[in-house]
C-alpha cells in the first residue's frame, strides 16, 4: 500500500465540485478585465526564486522543494507564480510593443511548510499580474478584482480587505532603521526567527504570527508615518480610488512584503475563519522586479489567491450541489444501437449520461444507478422498442412510467432542472 507524501492531498468526490465552481469562475472574471492566460512552467531553476522572492525570505529559506539536475543546476518545485511570469515576460520579450499587458495564471505551488488547516505541501493559487503602470488607478483595479471575485461566492461576512504602503528604496531604509532601533530594546522576547530576521529582513517581524512577537510589534513605529511624498500621494489617491470602485476596506500597517523590490501597495484579503491561515490573497506592487530579473524598468503589481483557503470558506457558506449522473441507461444486448442513440441525443440536451455497461439484468443495474445517485434510471427492453416508449423511473420519488421519446425530454427537464 503506497500513501500520499507529508502534506500533499487528493482531492476527490464532492469537494472537486467546489473546486469547479472557482476553476469555472475565474477564467471569465479576470477576461473581463482585460487579463490574458499565461500558462508558465512547475519547475524553474533555483536561482530564480533567490533572486525573485529574495533569500532571507521564509520561501526561499526554508520552504522549497529544490534538486539538483544531472548537469548540476539547481530547480525548484515553484513555490509561487509571479517570479516565473515576470521571467517568460522577459524572456519573450511580452513587453513590446510597450503598453499594458495584463496576464493571470492558474496551477499547484509547492512549499515545504508544517501542514496545518488551511496550510499544505502542494497548494494552488489563481493569481494576475499587470506590467506597464505606475498609476494608483491601476492598484485599486486589481485590488477590486481580489475583492470583487472573491465576494462573488457569497463569502463577504467572512473577509476584510486590508491595504497598507509599505513605502519605496527611498523612504524605506529610514523608517527600517526606526523599526530595528526600537525591536533591539526586545531582543531578547523575540522568537527566534525573529532574532535572525532582525538583522535581515527585519520587516518580516511584523509579520510574525508567534504571540509574543505580536505583542512587541503593537508599539513599533508605522511605516506610514515615514512615507517619502511620492509614497504617500500614491497611497492617498489609491485610497480615494478604491472608494471610486465600492471597495471597502481597512488600514493595516503591519502588512508587509518584505522584499526590496515590492513598494508602495500591499494588501490582503483575511478571514478569522481558518484559524492562523489568515489570507486567501495577497498581492502588492513590484515596480523593482522585473528589472532586478534581467528585464527593462517596467513596473508590476499583482496578487495570488489561495484555492484552498478559498474552497474551505466556500464550504462553510453553502452546499454545493454533487451532480455526477441526470440519467443512468439499461438496456440489453439486442438494444444498444437505440440506447446509443438515446444517450446521444440525452447528452446534446446537456443532461449528464451514463450507459449501463453490464447488459442484462435490470435488478442489479438500478442496483449500481442507485449507488451513484442517478437522478433517473432509463430502460430500452423489448416491450419499450415494441411499443415505442421508454420507461422512465425517478430515483428520489421511485415513480415509474413509460414516455415517448418527446415526452422524456420535457419530464426530464422539470426532474433535473
Ligand atoms: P501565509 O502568511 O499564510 O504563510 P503567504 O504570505 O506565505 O501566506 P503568499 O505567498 O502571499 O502567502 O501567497 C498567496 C496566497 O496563497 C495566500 O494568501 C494563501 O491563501 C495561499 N497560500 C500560501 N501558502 C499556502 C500553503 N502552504 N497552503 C495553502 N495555501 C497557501
Ligand atoms: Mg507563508
Amino acid at each position: 500500500m503506497f500513501k500520499k507524501v507529508k502534506g500533499f492531498r487528493d482531492i476527490f468526490g464532492k469537494d472537486t465540485f467546489y473546486w469547479q465552481m472557482v476553476e469555472d469562475r475565474f477564467k471569465s472574471f479576470f477576461s473581463k478585465f482585460g487579463y490574458e492566460e499565461i500558462k508558465i512552467p512547475i519547475l524553474e531553476r533555483t536561482d530564480l526564486f533567490v533572486r525573485g522572492i529574495g533569500e532571507t525570505t521564509d520561501i526561499v529559506e526554508k520552504e522549497m522543494f529544490t534538486f539538483q539536475d544531472r548537469d548540476g543546476t539547481y530547480l525548484s518545485l515553484r513555490p509561487e507564480g509571479t517570479a516565473p511570469v515576470v521571467r517568460s515576460f522577459i524572456e519573450n520579450k511580452l513587453y513590446e510593443p510597450p503598453s499594458i499587458r495584463k496576464y493571470y495564471y492558474y496551477g499547484p505551488m509547492f512549499r515545504r511548510e508544517r501542514p496545518q488547516k488551511g496550510r499544505f505541501r502542494q497548494f494552488y493559487q489563481v493569481g494576475i499580474e499587470a506590467f506597464g503602470s505606475v498609476s494608483p488607478l491601476l492598484d485599486a483595479e486589481v485590488i477590486y478584482i481580489l475583492y470583487s471575485f472573491l465576494n462573488s461566492f457569497g463569502i463577504n461576512e467572512y473577509l476584510r480587505m486590508e491595504i497598507n504602503s509599505i513605502g519605496c528604496p527611498e523612504c524605506r531604509p529610514n523608517y527600517r532603521e526606526k523599526l530595528v532601533e526600537y525591536l533591539e530594546k526586545y531582543k531578547s522576547d523575540l522568537c527566534k526567527d525573529c532574532n535572525n530576521r532582525l538583522g535581515r529582513n527585519p520587516l518580516r517581524i511584523l509579520d510574525c504570527k508567534v504571540e509574543s512577537c505580536k505583542d512587541i510589534v503593537k508599539d513599533a513605529p508605522l511605516i506610514l508615518d515615514y512615507l517619502c511624498n511620492d509614497c504617500a500621494g500614491h497611497f492617498e489617491k489609491l485610497k480615494e480610488y478604491l472608494d471610486d470602485f465600492g471597495v471597502e476596506f481597512v488600514v493595516n500597517p503591519k502588512i508587509v512584503r518584505g522584499l526590496d523590490y515590492y513598494v508602495k501597495t500591499a494588501f490582503e484579503m483575511v478571514t478569522d475563519k481558518l484559524g492562523a491561515s489568515s489570507a486567501v490573497g495577497a498581492g502588492g506592487r513590484y515596480d523593482g522586479l522585473i528589472k532586478a530579473l534581467g528585464g527593462p524598468d517596467i513596473p508590476g503589481i499583482g496578487f495570488a489567491i489561495g484555492v484552498d483557503r478559498l474552497v474551505e470558506l466556500i464550504k462553510i457558506k453553502q452546499d454545493v450541489e454533487y451532480r455526477l449522473i441526470d440519467c443512468y441507461v439499461i438496456t440489453f444486448d439486442e438494444y444498444v444501437k437505440q440506447a446509443v442513440s438515446l444517450v446521444n441525443l440525452l447528452r446534446n440536451e446537456g443532461f449528464n449520461v451514463t450507459l449501463g455497461y453490464d447488459l442484462g439484468s435490470i435488478k442489479s443495474e438500478m442496483k449500481k444507478a442507485n449507488r451513484l445517485g442517478a437522478k433517473t434510471v432509463l430502460i430500452i427492453g423489448e416491450d419499450e422498442v415494441k411499443n415505442g416508449v421508454i420507461t422512465l423511473k425517478n430515483m428520489d420519488s421511485g415513480e415509474q412510467l413509460q414516455v415517448t421519446n418527446d415526452e422524456l425530454l420535457n419530464r426530464l427537464k422539470k426532474i433535473i432542472n
